[in-house]
């Protein structure tokens, strides 16, 4: 079976990410398994930019195909803030509370429409002979009015998805997955390139 890398230190991404593979005809291998661990600098100025550098050094590492994702949170009424920047964002170690309570704090008296926000996925597909992809999906929402739920991680508490009235934190992880900006994303990159 051709075998491919997934450029992601993260368990949950990977188990979200074989579902998704399952029937794409490759062995999916995380970094772990394919013994690499190497310091990645993501100095790219978009989501494909900093996919496209993961999944590069990945394929140059290992001689395998790599995928990477790169993702983040946009704000619209904060100039797309924090975006790229979303994990860094008021420090890498400030918890994810601080960073939420910071975002709705900004946006007090802010109303209906004003609140729009995405989150982004970019995932790139590096190949061995230097060929690569990309394929860019998002998920259209608002920023609630106070956090809510306990699932998922980082800004979910406090991304709201009208449709199903609730916070992605209040999505179970199949109803999440089914909608992600990760999922759609990789759909894509495995109906249309892989
Ligand atoms: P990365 O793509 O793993 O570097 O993630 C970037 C950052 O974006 C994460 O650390 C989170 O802060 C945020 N983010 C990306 N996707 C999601 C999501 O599905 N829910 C909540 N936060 C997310």
């Amino acid at each position: 079976m051709k075998k491919l890398i997934f450029a992601t230190g993260n368990e949950g991404k990977m188990k979200e990410i074989r579902e998704i593979l399952k029937d794409s005809g490759y062995e999916v291998l995380s970094m772990k398994q394919a013994g690499l661990n190497p310091e990645i600098i993501e100095d790219g100025k978009t989501f494909e930019e900093n996919a496209i550098i993961k999944a590069r050094a990945i394929c140059e590492l290992s001689g395998e195909i790599a995928l990477a994702d790169d993702s983040g949170l946009e704000v619209d009424y904060l100039d797309k803030a924090p975006g790229i920047y979303s994990a860094r964002f008021l420090g890498e170690d400030t918890s994810y509370e601080i960073k939420n309570g910071y975002i709705l704090e900004k946006l007090q008296g802010v109303e209906g429409e004003a609140r729009s926000a995405r989150f982004v996925c970019a995932i790139a597909a590096a190949f061995p002979d230097g060929r690569v992809e990309t394929r860019t999906a998002t998920i259209e929402g608002q920023i609630a009015q106070a956090p809510a739920g306990e699932n998922g991680f980082g800004y979910d508490p406090i991304f709201y998805v009208p449709e199903y009235g609730c916070t992605t934190a209040e999505l179970s992880m199949e109803q999440k997955n089914a909608i992600s900006h990760r999922a759609k994303a990789l759909r894509a990159m495995k109906e249309e390139v892989l």
